[in-house]
């Protein structure tokens, strides 16, 4: 079991030093080569010397991990989900808030995607989600934080990125999904996304009223024929 003790491989005698000369327990965890994880508990004993626990506890640890994602990542597309988007999100508006940067916002929405799940089955409608994931992640940054909002309905805060830099961003995004093409037993799939951008300032970086706003400008994006990014000028 992973309760069993392992033969340390490497040297943790100076933590034993540490240990036997301070006179107090430690705790702490070793990455081992080969991607195996120890927890080490070094205790010292009365009188002098040390006893030392290894437990392998790279399984737990992997099982951690798989709980956490089932709670903050969408199965569908690797994605974090909306409830992890809002938690992150919300960390960057009082980052902005205390450092007084920018942050733009996008919400991205496939254009005619129940058409698409009607031709070509609510499998390719997947697949194509997964594409889009595929494309957001190669356009966007590692800070930026990317969610699946919902259905075919993706959220992204964008820290440090001013309305022009937003723009390139919503631009490229665009043209990299209308370019890509997603092949299917029925054949080639285009399709393409509308975006709405919104962007804010330190004091004034509110996600839900960013979100809004940015919702807004995909309501106009849409309305002026899809496939293209928006700016909203509200503001
Ligand atoms: P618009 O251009 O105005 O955005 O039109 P639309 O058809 O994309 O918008 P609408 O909101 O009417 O349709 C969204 C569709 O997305 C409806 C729903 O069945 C589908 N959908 C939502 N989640 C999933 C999913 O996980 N997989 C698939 N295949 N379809 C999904
Ligand atoms: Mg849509
Ligand atoms: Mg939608």
């Amino acid at each position: 079991s992973s309760e069993n003790a392992v033969i340390d491989p490497g040297s943790l005698l100076m933590q034993q030093l540490d240990v036997s000369r301070q006179g107090k327990a430690q705790n702490f965890e070793r990455d081992l080569e080969g991607g195996r994880i120890l927890r080490v508990r070094a205790n010292p004993i009365p009188g002098g010397g040390v006893i030392t626990l290894y437990t392998d506890i790279t399984e737990r640890k992997a099982f951690e991990k798989r709980l956490i994602d089932m709670a903050t990542r969408d199965e569908l597309t690797g994605l974090i989900n909306r409830r992890e988007f809002f938690t992150l999100a919300t960390h960057e508006e009082e980052r902005a808030k205390r450092e007084g940067h920018v942050v733009s916002v996008m919400m991205v929405d496939a254009d005619y995607f129940k058409k698409i799940n009607d031709t070509y089955g609510h499998a390719v409608g997947d697949n194509v989600l997964r594409d889009l994931a595929d494309n957001c992640r190669k356009i966007f940054r590692k800070t930026d934080v990317v969610g699946r909002y919902g259905g075919e309905e993706f959220s992204v805060m964008l820290p440090g990125a001013q309305e022009d830099m937003a723009k390139i961003i919503a631009e490229r995004l665009r043209t990299s999904v209308a370019e890509s093409i997603v092949h299917t037993d029925k054949g080639d799939v285009n399709y393409t996304i509308s975006i709405g951008i919104a962007c804010a300032t330190g004091k004034d970086v509110r996600i839900e009223e960013l979100l809004d706003r940015a919702d807004r400008a995909l309501y106009t994006a849409k309305a002026q024929g899809r496939n293209r990014a928006i700016f909203d000028t509200a503001a």
